[in-house]
């Protein structure tokens, strides 16, 4: 089957051309001038722009944090992702208590297989680090994985790893190619909080539990042990301009990259003193000033914008008796957002947005976690992933879930409309909707663990 997506403007690696797209058997075959090519079937992108399918690199679905239980079911949240642009959800699993990775990894797979309107990429956290891990996060890199999670604070959780115990995975798996992502909080420096005398019952004192001076503590300690390794490092959800500085001013030495969340450049700590402002507890929480960080979005500073979505049930963000915030989970909502807020940063420039939609939501992520030779760019070879996107669509309010829970960015409203979106050269989303919704032939990207032990 060909198709042909004719008149757009396509937004290639490094620069826009009006130009057609051709997809040819599930991959793009060729982009250009292409009038005269035959296709069975041709999509007119006239006025608008056409871009790689979209990743969103940081989601947590169908998963158990704390005591709740998510919000988005795989489905769920591949069906909010696909209709909003984007065509690879990357999400993480946890080694649960006692289970092996690769036990992790099947759980997680047989979950979604089946499940997903679009593709689907996990990220892999490590929690006991005993010799059998480690072998086995050398078997998976060995099998084609790249991505590990690792978290330098959560001591309670279970999901805490010391900067000695980084250092060592560092040593051990950089040079066999693993990709680490790293939340970087200082673990020490949030234990230094003292909360007497605190008034817990404000959500907005959560900017003091877990200040500032931990994300930046704890980028400079992480940067420090991956440049002396040669490990690729990526931090994900940069809070603060102090943060993204140490990276950007870094990134020369070594294979560095971070993401920050619109959370963090359009919304503010003010938001945690409404009424209602427990709903944004996040980690790390939103900070005040979010213009410089914005500042540095703007000039292209942050590799990806990924959502951290971790939508939870407003009866769940809501069961606190409302006197100590640390009962309320953290988290927002995010992925039907991610295009549209995206977007925002550059709207006065539409060229610019859609240059920045498709490297920071699909040419950076794919490379990041490893896909690059399947997504991520409109290049011959690569999956038909496909978004015809039209800026001057009618006004909407943001879904950033379609399941119930409380929408993150309440208020704000866009003007792009996904008139097409291809998922491996089958359109799959029309005017926003899907085209066939009970449809569920999203595939995870990395193969199957069957063999590994
Ligand atoms: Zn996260």
């Amino acid at each position: 089957m060909r198709t042909l997506v004719r008149n757009g403007r396509a937004a290639l690696p490094d620069r826009l051309l009006d130009a057609d797209v051709l997809v040819e058997d599930g991959r793009i075959a060729a982009v250009g001038r292409l009038g005269d090519a035959a296709a069975e079937r041709v999509i007119d992108a006239s006025g608008c722009f056409v871009l790689p399918g979209l990743m969103d690199f940081h989601t947590h679905v169908d998963d158990q944090i704390g005591r709740f239980y998510l919000a988005d079911t795989y489905e769920s949240g591949t069906r909010v992702a696909l209709q909003n642009g984007i065509t690879t959800l990357c999400t993480f699993v946890t080694q649960g208590p006692g289970e092996s990775l690769v036990q992790a990894m099947a759980r997680a797979r047989a979950k979604a297989e089946g499940h997903c309107c679009c593709d689907v990429l996990w990220h892999l956290t490590p929690t006991t680090f005993e010799p059998r891990d480690l072998r086995a996060m050398e078997a998976l890199l060995a099998a084609g994985y790249r991505t590990f999670k690792l978290y330098t604070t959560y001591k309670a959780a279970g999901i805490y790893a010391s900067y000695g115990r980084i250092e060592e995975l560092f040593k051990r798996l950089a040079p066999l190619g693993a990709h680490f992502m790293v939340h970087c909080e200082d673990d020490e420096v949030i234990a230094g909080v003292d909360p007497v005398g605190m008034d817990l019952a404000q959500a907005h004192n959560h900017t003091l539990l877990r200040p500032e001076l931990a994300e930046v503590v704890a980028i400079r300690r992480v940067v420090d042990l991956a440049l002396r390794h040669q490990a690729a490092l990526h931090v994900v959800h940069v809070s603060t301009a102090e943060g993204a500085w140490i990276l950007v001013s870094s990134r020369h030495l070594g294979d560095l990259s971070f993401e920050t969340c619109p959370q963090y450049f359009l919304l503010d700590d003010a938001w945690l003193r409404r009424p209602d402002g427990h709903h944004w507890l996040c980690s790390p929480p939103l900070r005040p000033g979010p213009e410089r960080l914005r500042q540095m979005v703007r000039a292209g500073a942050a590799d990806i914008i990924a959502t951290d979505h971790c939508a939870f049930r407003p009866q769940d963000k809501d069961d606190w008796d409302g006197t100590d915030l640390r009962a309320v989970p953290n988290g927002l909502p995010g992925i039907g957002a991610l295009a549209h807020v995206t977007w925002k940063i550059w709207e006065d420039d539409p060229d610019r947005a859609a240059l920045g939609l498709a490297t920071h939501l699909a040419l950076n992520p794919a490379r990041r976690a490893g896909v690059q030779d399947r997504k991520g760019a409109l290049l011959p070879g690569l999956d038909g992933d496909i978004v015809v996107l039209d800026p001057s669509g009618p006004e909407r309010p943001l879904h950033s879930t379609l399941e119930p829970a409380f929408e993150a960015f309440p208020g704000f409203s866009s003007r792009l409309a996904f008139r097409h979106v291809l998922l491996r050269g089958e359109p799959r989303v029309k005017d926003g909707l899907l085209v066939e919704p009970g449809r569920l032939d999203g595939v995870p990207l990395q193969p199957s663990t069957a063999t590994l032990s």
